[in-house]
C-alpha cells in the first residue's frame, strides 16, 4: 500500500525574480517518487510560463538533497498510473516485463529530465548532504551547481547491475577517466573534489548555501531574459553536438537491458534492492 506522508512534495514560492522550487520530502531524504516528480514538473511549468521569473532556483528541505528514485518509502508509487503524462508513451501500468519499466522511465525519469534541461529557463541547483543516483539528475539538469561542504554525489546503482542512472550524463558531467571511477566503485565524491573536477561551480559552507545560491539566482534573473535563454540553449547545442543526446539514447537501452536482466534472474527490475542495501554498499 503506498501512503503519501505529505500533500506538498515540492514547495513553491517567489524571491522577486527567482522561482524556489525545494523538493519537501526530507523524512525520506527527498527520494523521487511520481508524486514529488509530477509536483516538481508543475513547479519548472509555473516557473518557466511565469514572466516575473528569470531563474528557478532548485533546493531540497532536510539534511540531504536527494537519495535518488524511491525505492523503498512508504510513498513508492511505482505501481501507480503516471498521473499526467507528459510525453505519450501511454500507461505502463498496463505493460508487462520490460516494457513495463521502459515506459515509466522514458516518461518519468528521462523524459521529465530532458524537458527541464531544455526549460527557457536557467536553473541554479542547491546541493547538501548527499545527492545519489536520482538525485544526480536533478543536479545535473541545471545550469549551475552550488555545493554545501557536507555534499556528496555518487551514483551506486551498477551495484544493482544497472549500468548508472537513466539520464546517463557522467561523462559529459566529469571527465571520462573520472566518471569511469565514480561508476565503477560508486563511492560519494565530496563536494570538494566535484568542485575542483568542475562538476560544481561553488563550495560554500552549509549555512549560506542558500543566501549563495539565491544570490547566484538573483544577478541571472536580473539579466536580459531571451538573451539568457539563447545562451543556456547554445550550452545545451553545444553538448548534444558534442554526442550527450545520443550517448543518453543509447545507454537509456543498456539500462533497460539491465533492468530486464534483473527481472528475469529476480522477478524485479532492481533485483529486490533496497534504500539499506545501497547505502550499506556504498
Ligand atoms: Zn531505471
Amino acid at each position: 500500500m503506498t501512503a503519501y506522508e505529505t500533500t506538498e512534495p515540492v514547495l513553491y514560492e517567489r524571491v522577486d525574480g527567482v522561482a524556489v522550487l525545494t523538493l519537501n520530502r526530507p523524512l525520506f531524504h527527498n527520494a523521487q517518487n511520481l508524486q514529488l516528480l509530477y509536483a516538481l514538473d508543475d513547479a519548472w511549468r509555473r516557473a518557466s510560463t511565469d514572466p516575473d521569473v528569470g531563474c528557478i532556483l532548485l533546493a531540497a528541505s532536510g539534511r540531504n538533497f536527494s537519495a535518488g528514485h524511491d525505492i523503498g518509502s512508504p510513498g513508492r508509487d511505482v505501481e501507480y498510473p503516471i498521473p499526467e503524462p507528459r510525453a505519450l508513451w501511454g500507461d505502463h501500468t498496463g505493460a508487462q516485463g520490460p516494457e513495463r519499466a521502459y515506459l515509466r522511465e522514458q516518461e518519468a525519469y528521462l523524459g521529465l529530465c530532458r524537458r527541464w534541461r531544455a526549460s527557457a529557463t536557467p536553473a541554479v541547483a542547491a546541493v547538501q548532504g548527499a545527492c545519489i543516483a536520482g538525485g544526480l539528475m536533478l543536479a545535473w539538469v541545471c545550469d549551475i551547481i552550488v555545493a554545501a561542504e557536507d555534499a556528496s554525489f555518487s551514483d551506486p546503482v551498477l551495484k544493482m547491475g544497472v549500468p548508472g542512472v537513466e539520464y546517463f550524463a557522467h561523462a559529459f558531467e566529469m571527465h571520462p577517466r573520472v566518471a569511469r571511477e565514480f561508476l565503477l566503485l560508486g563511492d560519494r565524491m565530496p563536494a570538494r573534489r566535484a568542485y575542483e573536477l568542475g562538476m560544481v561551480n561553488r563550495v560554500v559552507v552549509r549555512e549560506t548555501l542558500m543566501t549563495e545560491a539565491l544570490a547566484i539566482a538573483e544577478r541571472i534573473a536580473a539579466l536580459p531574459r531571451f538573451g539568457v535563454t539563447l545562451a543556456k540553449q547554445a550550452f545545451n547545442f553545444q553538448e548534444d553536438a558534442a554526442g550527450k543526446r545520443a550517448t543518453m539514447d543509447a545507454v537509456f537501452h543498456m539500462h533497460h537491458l539491465a533492468h530486464a536482466q534483473n527481472l528475469h534472474g529476480t522477478g524485479d527490475t532492481i533485483a529486490g534492492m533496497t534504500p539499506r542495501d545501497i547505502a550499506e554498499k556504498s
